[in-house]
């Protein structure tokens, strides 16, 4: 037992820690699952040498898909679960996930939740989170939304690009309603589900249905107008709106018009849309790239960045939506059946610190607000997570901003066989992961057990 003439269970000594509003050399000092210490002379009886290293929040990526919407069955699905998916966050450096969850059948939200918090319990390697995911107000009712934030769970995510959104959007609208009278965030997947599904339709129709053209199926201006959309929506409702996703300056854009009326909005960005341009798609397996929506031009990959350097994006998260390869480059396999998704956990915060910091398009405070605080904050965790400072949850990623090492799908804990980074050349990477006072991670293996991870109750959403 820890007292006062022991000092603290753990040390970590030497390191430089960088938090969202600054940097400084201190030593940390870890009782059990929490920062006890920052700074001054700290006493422990275990020691975790840091020096020349960098000390960070934990990563928190809140738009993770480790559960399937329907029970697996033949067809190929995504190959990680709470299990596989958590081991992959942790090797990381991401040590909170937040997962989206979809009512399978007639289940409704509370039901769909319950199911996967134990998922999530018995599985998970490190800390989750669930939103839950409205598909169908016919079977899912809207009175669950005030009981799931009673229960902690502070979301509500709904899709515009398919479901009942596109018979019903005034279910959707009630909805939003009732989260922003229970205090919760709202998450919008943009796209209009009718502009896509006519783009799609002529495509295939003239022929041209080949993965080269899938970024003509899913056009920025379905994005744009659903962006538009989801803006008023807000603004009718007053519900705080989170944008997930988001792909395109013309997007941004109507994001940076809401707010400038005063709309509570917040804009979530993907690594592929920061890493790879549409031009990826006419490589013979250019299917790999797939995700919702498509990758874009050169010139919204700028503004992306420019976003997330100025403060209009205010997260990057990886929509980990992971297959193997023989499921994603399938011949004959058009716009309409190709498989959305890639696997991201991993690989997200070296490719983002070695593209992002490396080349100074943002800095080291930067780094970790989009990947760790300002998650925080928005999803009712902070300062439980998000920071370092004595209180807080001692969730770290130990970071080495020298490591130089290519992607390589062979060495990623996801089970997706492939990266769509393969072969990146990447400049800082975790050396280990440490959750809630546990090293979870280091020297290349994941070392948290199965089930030793918790399924996060969740507050308010706080202001960035
Ligand atoms: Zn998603």
């Amino acid at each position: 037992m820890a007292n006062a003439g022991d000092g603290c269970d753990l040390a970590v000594r030497g390191g430089t820690i960088v938090i969202a509003d600054g940097e400084f050399m201190a030593d940390l000092g870890i009782t059990g699952e929490r920062i006890v210490q920052v700074g001054g002379e700290v006493r422990a009886r275990r020691e975790l040498d840091a020096r020349g290293l960098l000390v960070l929040p934990g990563g928190i990526d809140a738009h993770v898909h480790l559960t399937l919407p329907q029970p697996p069955g033949d067809e190929p699905a995504w190959c990680d679960d709470l299990h596989s998916g958590t081991r992959a966050a942790a090797a990381g450096g991401i040590t909170t996930v937040g997962n989206m969850t979809f009512p399978r059948g007639a289940e409704t939200l509370r039901e769909a939740i319950a199911r996967e918090d134990a998922d999530a319990e018995r599985d998970a390697i490190v800390d989750v989170f669930c939103h839950p995911v409205l598909t169908d107000p016919t079977t899912q009712p809207l009175t669950d939304i005030a009981a799931l934030a009673a229960d902690g769970h502070m979301t509500l995510k709904f899709f515009m690009s398919f479901g009942g959104f596109l018979t019903q959007p005034e279910a959707y609208l009630e909805g939003m309603r009732l989260a922003a009278d229970a205090g919760m965030l709202t998450l919008i997947h943009c796209e209009d589900g009718a502009m896509i599904a006519h783009a799609t339709e002529r495509l295939l129709a003239e022929g041209r249905g080949q993965i080269a053209n899938y970024p003509r199926s899913r056009p920025i201006a379905s994005e744009v107008s659903a962006t538009a959309r989801a803006v008023a929506f807000a603004e009718l409702t007053g519900a705080p709106s989170y944008v997930v996703h988001l792909s395109s300056a013309g997007a941004l854009a109507e994001v940076r018009r809401g707010r400038e009326r005063g709309a509570k909005l917040w804009v979530e960005t993907r690594p592929l849309y920061l890493h790879l341009t549409e031009e990826r798609f006419a490589e013979p397996d250019g299917a790999k790239y797939v995700g919702q929506p498509p990758l874009r031009t050169a010139a919204d990959v700028e503004a992306l960045w420019r976003g997330l350097a100025n403060g209009e994006i205010d997260t990057v998260c990886t929509d980990h939506a992971p297959w193997r390869l023989a499921d994603k480059v399938v011949p004959g396999m058009d716009v309409a059946t190709i498989r959305p998704g890639v696997a991201d956990l991993d690989t997200m915060l070296p490719m983002l610190w070695s593209e992002g910091v490396g080349t100074g398009r943002i800095s080291r405070q930067r780094f970790v607000a989009v990947i760790s605080t300002n998650a925080a904050k928005l999803f009712g965790l902070f300062p439980r997570k998000g920071t370092i400072a004595p209180g807080a949850d001692a969730d770290l990623a130990l970071w080495d901003p020298t490591l130089s090492k290519p992607v390589h799908a062979a060495d990623l804990q996801t089970n997706s066989d492939y990266s769509p980074y393969e072969g990146w050349p990447v400049t800082g990477w975790p050396v280990a992961t440490i959750s809630r006072g546990e090293v979870v991670f280091a020297d290349g293996a994941v070392t948290g057990a199965r089930g030793r991870g918790q399924v996060l109750r969740r507050g308010a959403t706080r202001a960035l």
